[in-house]
């Protein structure tokens, strides 16, 4: 018997850390990222994610603005 050219591709859940998650085809059984269209900031136009880390704030802290 012949074997499949892509026998353990499938379509699996992606999990983002935003909390959303959507399917994706993958050989994995579970994918995690850090962020997704729904999330991304080149997506939702904003910067939550900059902001999120803190260094915005310090930097604004070392230069008294
Ligand atoms: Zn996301």
């Amino acid at each position: 018997m012949k074997k499949d050219i892509h026998p353990d591709f499938k379509v699996v859940k992606v999990h983002c850390a935003c909390g959303n998650t959507f399917e994706a085809g993958s050989t994995n059984d579970e994918i995690k990222v850090e962020m997704c269209s729904e999330c991304h900031p080149f997506y939702t136009g904003k910067s939550k994610a900059i902001e999120k880390g803190g260094r915005v704030e310090r930097f604004n802290k070392k230069f008294n603005l």
